[in-house]
């Protein structure tokens, strides 16, 4: 799943992107709309975010382009606007964004807001089933199972293992694993992972190996 974010201001570009990326999205950041639009030549995403106010072309124009263009045409658009003012001006406009978000937002705000158009637009195509040879987690039905035989989890230990199938094959971090599981301000240690993979792993007996501990850094299903 992949998100392009055109917005010139780099503090909330970085802290933006870092969102996207610990909640499991891929996400690219660009400062204008002429690297913006030589990147979606070369790899469409999923999702656009629209910042208004930018140097040259801005947000609104970017947004007409991209709806006048057959190829990006129903792209899901999130127009990014800084002041009720510009919020007001955009509204009355008739371009075809799906969602407004007004600035200054909050992340946990931010991604509810993301999930819910990439639900409305893309939930057909999303993936609700994983697998490593024997054990699967299928997300529908919340059930894990290994041999096909039903193991039972608390919430947290589902989480953590959803979490790391959706990025099979990447290292997620203690810390990623902290924020996204137990939320931003969670004020446990890093040990509180690794606790709850422990008993996550005995839960899967032998399918427990596939959850790889990367010393120093994290956990990995391959
Ligand atoms: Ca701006």
């Amino acid at each position: 799943m992949m998100i392009y974010y055109v917005e010139d201001e780099l503090n909330i570009r970085e802290l933006v992107i870092y969102t996207l990326r610990s909640a499991g999205y891929e996400a690219r950041g660009f400062a204008d709309s002429g690297t913006f639009f030589e990147a979606v030549r070369e790899n469409m995403p999923e999702l656009v975010l629209l910042d208004i106010m930018l140097p040259g072309e801005d947000g609104i124009q970017i947004l007409k382009k991209l709806r006048a263009a057959e190829n990006t045409r129903h792209l899901p658009i999130i127009m990014i606007t800084a002041k009720s003012a510009e919020f007001d001006k955009v509204s009355g406009l008739d371009e075809g964004a799906d969602d407004y978000i007004t600035k200054p937002f909050g992340m946990v705000e931010f991604l509810a807001r993301v999930r819910a158009l990439l639900r409305r637009t893309k939930a057909h195509e999303e993936k609700t089933v994983f697998t490593k040879e024997n054990l699967m987690l299928d997300m529908k039905k919340h059930s894990v199972t290994v041999d096909g035989e039903e193991v039972r989890l608390t919430v947290k230990e589902f989480d953590l293992l959803r979490y790391l199938f959706q990025n099979q094959g990447a290292v997620v971090s203690r810390n990623q694993l902290l924020t996204m599981i137990w939320g931003y301000h969670y004020e446990g240690e890093t040990r509180t992972v690794d606790v709850h993979i422990n008993t996550l792993r005995q839960k899967l007996g032998g399918a427990g190996q596939f959850i790889e501990t990367i010393r120093g850094v994290g956990y990995r299903i391959l």
